[in-house]
């Protein structure tokens, strides 16, 4: 059976053109970057190479502003814990969403027991923060605004750029979180007024285990990671030269991709969106309905338990997620989707499909051909669907 991957949005494969800019440095060329000898040198080279295409690819001044990490969660803690530790004469209060990653959110609880404060920004109903919500937590003592770029969950693309702004002018440090973003939209940090902003390289078709953070020159940051003093004394460790010439490559090819995959992949998302709140009752799309990402949709099927349909869909050799892939597994419903004001119950019915640059219309047909049996099976099952109110019993959509 020829197996149809819709879970782009946990992690994408490997791009053949990206191991191929990989494999040398797997093999003959395996150097320390930190040695002196010609070995050496030309790992060192490999690195600061790569480090000058990503911070071309990003709209960095300096490729000097790029630390490379070993994931994008390294990337978002580095950021997180190392400006708030860097600048805690200065103030200890930190704002984020209610909405972000996991490497976000517990970075911050994290920081709240060090004695930081932390507001959490709410969202409504599509996943939006409100501007001008924000700007109204900001008090001198704010030293951090970390808001990502879009949800891994629900895809909604957050208003960065005009966040940004505001922060800048205010002169407070803006952090974005674009995992999901890099390489599947324009991310320039110069246009986001970001201050540091993360990305991991397998969200786009790069390696796992590499990552990397972007640092606005002037923005101090305080060393998790003590050793040697590679990546500028900020994080100690040798240098995974693999990854790291494969994270540029991915992010380059993503990026001269953009312009065919962008909306290509969007029409998919469109089309699969259209026909699946078209052909099921008691379903809804989770996120704004345009303001998200080119491959996301993310619907709540209501009556059904995601983990159902997903593992139902798996036996048919389709590979979705329900929620995000960190939370899945555990019964507890999304932090996203409860922020978002959707109830337990219909948050457990959620099913995120995330399309990525390989995937086919015919793929799409084929899911939409085997969703309904599925559906349909799930839901003879369930007392609630087969009452003579079809209502989510306990609650309904706060708006
Ligand atoms: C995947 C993801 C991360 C974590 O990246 P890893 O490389 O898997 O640690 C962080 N933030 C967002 C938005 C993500 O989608």
């Amino acid at each position: 059976m020829n197996r149809i991957y819709l879970d782009n949005a946990a992690t994408t494969p490997l791009d053949p053109k990206v191991l191929e800019a990989m494999l040398p440095y797997l093999t003959e060329q395996f150097g320390n970057p930190s040695s002196i000898h010609s070995f050496g040198r030309e790992t060192r080279k490999a690195i600061e190479d790569a480090r000058a295409v990503v911070a071309k690819e990003i709209g960095a001044d300096a490729p000097n502003e790029i630390i490379f990490t070993g994931s994008g969660s390294e990337s978002d803690n580095m950021a997180i814990k190392g400006v708030a530790m860097a600048y805690r004469d200065r103030g200890n209060h930190i704002i984020t969403s209610a909405i972000e990653h996991h490497a976000v959110f517990d970075a911050a609880h994290a920081l709240e027991k060090e004695g930081f404060r932390v507001t959490y920004l709410p969202v409504n109903a599509a996943g939006l923060v409100s501007v001008a919500e924000l700007a109204n937590q900001i008090t001198d003592q704010t030293i951090l605004v970390s808001v990502m770029h879009a949800n891994n969950e629900v895809g909604t693309i957050q208003p960065i750029a005009e966040i940004g702004r505001i922060l800048r002018e205010r002169k407070i440090l803006f952090h974005t979180d674009a995992v999901q973003t890099m390489g599947s939209i324009p991310v320039n940090v110069r246009d986001l007024s970001a201050d540091l902003l993360s990305m991991a390289a397998h969200k786009f078709y790069g390696p796992k285990g590499v990552g990397a953070l972007y640092v606005r020159k002037g923005v101090k940051l305080a060393q998790l990671i003590h050793g040697g003093a590679q990546e500028r004394n900020r994080r100690a460790g040798t240098e995974n030269i693999a990854g790291i010439a494969g994270l540029a490559k991915a992010l380059q090819l993503a990026n001269a991709g953009l312009a065919e995959n962008q909306p290509r992949i969007t029409g998919l998302r469109d089309y699969l969106i259209g026909r699946v709140l078209d052909g099921f009752d008691h379903v809804r799309l989770n996120g704004h309905r345009t303001q998200r990402l080119p491959g996301n949709a993310n619907f709540s099927f209501e009556f059904i338990e995601g983990e159902s349909l997903l593992l139902n869909l798996d036996l048919k050799g389709i590979a979705a997620s329900s929620g995000s892939a960190c939370t899945s597994g555990s019964l507890e419903p999304s932090h996203v989707l409860l922020a978002m004001g959707i109830c337990h119950e219909i948050a457990h019915g959620s099913l995120r499909l995330t399309i990525g640059k390989s995937n086919t219309k015919e793929e799409i047909d084929y899911l939409l051909t085997v969703l309904p049996e599925i559906v349909t099976k799930l839901r003879d099952m369930s007392p609630l669907y087969n009452s003579s109110r079809k209502e989510c019993a306990t609650c309904t959509l706060k708006r």
